[in-house]
């Protein structure tokens, strides 16, 4: 039995080097890092040099880092800890795009119960945020704008210079969303002047339940919890500290992986990988932009074909893949994101997320394309649509 996992997106494997960077602080050292003895000093030690990696490869300091449980709960502190503090008195709009993380687009609807103006930015049909309605949309009511970097279901990577430069235009905060840009494609906060960036261990081979929020200097957020003084008040609670310590790893191997080759063989794989499934397949469609995508994704609507029928059979053959649908009150939803980018329903259900990782190896990924070729072709026999559709060809 096949067991190729084609679902990074949604989370990667451990690599080995961040498993043996932990397992000393799950082991002998235990000690809580609050505490004066040397037990806990030593993984103090280790904390704060997790966070000097983490912020060097950010180019950010270390002082502007917080720790967090994972990339919702970061995205949460940021929203809400803008829209719950001081900065909010003078300004009532949220900008966030239409193709956000639901743990974005759901935090900026609850603000919309809390008396916020949300705006959803349209994205083109490539699936790249339009910039001239950012323009149009971020004004000087914006308390802040909020965007992904790179889409999790599309790959697609948003201009964030450009709209950062607006949002400092217009006297907003901008908070970037980097879960999927972080070890795909090589980027300093800088460079898009956010003042709020958010990572996640458990997409570059770190461990789950780990996070982190870059809050610039200065910035004073409401924080959502309360208790200790653990990351500055901002974030109390005792830390996690092999799941830190195995970020810090994580980022600094992951930083190798777009040096050294490894990120240009994925691409090279995805890219196989697609062109394999749009040449030999009729009525397919890539969804979002070819070139402004992160090198391990690819996202093909399989028209006249089930998404979940076709997620359930592949798996069937071993091979992990997901849709964009959710599961919502017993009926399946078609993915927010697609059907952002202008694409009919009815298609969008067909849609399928491939998302590679620096452990597929080119076997696997020509067994998977067979295996959906052939899955797909079986599908679509049974389906009454695709006979008269075949028939309106002839
Ligand atoms: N933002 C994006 C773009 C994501 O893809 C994800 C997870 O899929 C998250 C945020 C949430 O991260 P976490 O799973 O660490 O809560």
């Amino acid at each position: 039995m096949k067991n190729i996992y084609l679902d990074n997106n949604a989370t990667t494997p451990l690599r080995e080097e961040v498993l043996e960077a932990m397992m000393p602080y799950l082991r002998e050292s235990y000690g809580n890092p609050s505490s004066v003895h040397s037990f806990g000093k030593k993984v103090r030690q280790a904390i704060e040099a997790a966070r000097e990696t983490i912020a060097n490869a950010l180019g950010v300091t270390a002082d502007e880092l917080y720790f967090t449980t994972c990339g919702t709960e970061s995205n949460n502190l940021a929203l809400k800890g803008v829209a719950f503090s001081k900065i909010a008195e003078k300004r009532n709009k949220i900008v966030v795009s239409s193709i956000e993380h639901p743990c974005v687009q759901q935090s900026a609807k609850y603000l919309v119960n809390k008396g916020f103006n949300v705006c959803f930015l349209p994205v083109k049909p490539d699936g790249i945020i339009d910039i001239e309605v950012a323009r149009r949309e971020i004004d000087e009511n914006t308390l802040i704008v909020s965007t992904l970097y790179a889409n999790n279901e599309i790959g697609t990577i948003q201009p964030v210079a450009e709209i950062g430069k607006i949002a400092k235009a217009n006297g907003a905060l901008f908070h970037v969303d980097a879960v999927q840009a972080l070890g795909k494609i090589p980027f300093k906060v800088g460079e898009f002047g956010a003042d709020m960036l958010t990572v996640s261990a458990h997409k570059i081979y770190g461990p789950k339940g780990t996070a982190a929020l870059f809050i610039r200097k200065g910035l004073k957020l409401e924080p959502l919890m309360h208790g200790g003084h653990q990351e500055k008040r901002m974030r109390p609670g005792t830390e996690n500290p092999a799941g830190i310590i195995g970020f810090g790893k994580a980022v600094e191997e992951v930083l190798m992986d777009l040096e050294d080759g490894t990120i240009e063989r994925i691409r090279s794989l995805r890219d196989r990988l697609q062109d394999n499934l749009l040449s030999r397949l009729d009525e397919v469609k890539l969804n979002g932009h070819m070139e402004l995508r992160v090198p391990n994704t690819v996202n093909i609507s399989f028209k006249y074909v089930e998404g979940e029928s076709l997620l359930l059979m592949l798996d069937n053959k071993g091979v992990a893949v997901s849709t964009g649908s959710a599961c919502s009150s017993g009926s399946l939803e078609p993915s927010h994101v697609i059907t952002s980018m202008g694409i009919p329903a009815e298609v969008a259900h067909g849609s399928i997320r491939f998302s590679l990782s620096r452990y597929n190896t080119q076997e696997e990924i020509d067994y998977a394309a067979d295996a959906v070729v052939e899955v797909v072709n079986k599908l679509r026999d049974f389906s009454p649509l695709w006979e008269d559709f075949k028939k309106s060809k002839q």
